[in-house]
């Protein structure tokens, strides 16, 4: 199947939607804080990035879900810093400051091509909300010079609908996490007040433009949406609301359930979040999730193992170096 960045029309989308982005540069909306930042001008929102793209790694992952890690590995990129900040953020290291590889879109198109390259089967693209821009020229150069794999676009679910508007026919795949039914958590969690309604919408926009059924060619997903949620300890009527509210906009789209929480340092200690979720909450959510009618759904193990990346390693994934 071949991308929609490389469709037909695919390069003109590219310019315009890259156009567009520019311009919303000197007044930053990419996503729902709507920091009205000028960051062409060095200043800095909610996010802390400027203009310039920056990441902390790439390489061949083999933890995502099946359909998207295969054999050869999803060709995951991390973008550094993150347009939400999550307390108990798994990726807690890269995801809470704007540090990292400082690059331009040239050097990006080349880390995509190294991905494809290598064999992966995807580019998996984490946390790219407020780096769009340099995304979108990345992927323009690199479908000049070959690149030919799916686009993932995984994030936190926080997002502006009206921004995902100009990615229609662009992306491939939606990764999106949908964590809260309820924004008391997600402020009190990720300093996201107004989570539910944007994180419902934007899921509503991904769902019409890449459809709710995943097509997958040889295993490996190819075109559509997966909806991520993580279950946290103490919280299963968030997870609840969470299918709720889901079952009304489809319960064809695929939907995984994690069980993989896991406290990092900042909650060890935290009344609700310093522990894992226990095996009977994790099938309570499943078993609701079979029970509402969603047909597609990826689970977990419970397990005591940690699987929080180390991004101080070479390798964040290897648990063995
Ligand atoms: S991307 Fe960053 S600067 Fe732009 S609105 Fe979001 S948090 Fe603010």
């Amino acid at each position: 199947m071949t991308p929609g960045y490389l469709s037909p029309r695919g390069a003109e989308k590219l310019r315009k939607a890259a156009e567009t982005l520019a311009g919303v540069m000197t007044s930053c909306v990419l996503c729902p804080h709507r920091c009205r930042v000028d960051r062409t001008a060095g200043e800095r929102g909610f996010c802390d990035l400027g203009v310039r793209l920056m990441i902390d790694s790439a390489l061949p992952h083999h933890g995502e879900e099946p359909v998207l890690s295969g054999h050869g590995g999803a060709g995951t990129i991390f973008f550094s810093s993150c347009n939400m900040r999550c307390i108990y953020c798994q990726n807690w290291q890269i995801s809470h400051h704007a540090a990292g590889k400082t690059l331009g879109s040239a050097d990006l198109s080349l880390v995509m091509s190294d991905l494809q390259g290598s064999g992966c089967h995807n580019i998996d693209a984490v946390t790219p909300t407020p780096q769009l821009l340099g995304l979108i020229e990345a992927l323009l150069d690199a479908s000049q010079k070959g690149l030919s794999i799916p686009l993932v676009y995984n994030c936190g679910g926080y997002e502006n609908r009206d921004i995902l508007g100009l990615l229609d026919g662009i992306i491939d795949i939606y990764l999106p996490d949908f964590k809260y039914g309820n924004d008391r958590d997600a402020q009190a969690f990720s300093g996201a007040g107004d989570y539910v309604a944007h994180a419902a919408a934007a899921i509503r926009e991904m769902v019409r433009q890449a459809g709710d059924s995943l097509e997958v060619e040889d295993g490996i997903a190819q075109k559509g949406v997966i909806i991520r949620h993580l279950v946290l300890p103490g919280r299963v009527e968030n997870s609840l609301e969470v299918l709720r509210i889901i079952k009304g906009i489809s319960t064809s789209v695929s939907l995984s359930i994690m069980a993989q929480y896991t406290p990092v340092p900042a909650v060890a200690n935290h009344p609700v979040l310093g522990r894992r979720v226990t095996k009977e909450e994790y099938e309570t959510v499943v078993d609701t999730a079979l029970d509402m009618g969603f047909e597609n759904l990826f689970v977990q193990d419970v397990s005591d193992s940690s699987i929080v990346p180390d991004f101080d390693r070479d390798h964040p994934f290897r648990w063995d170096e």
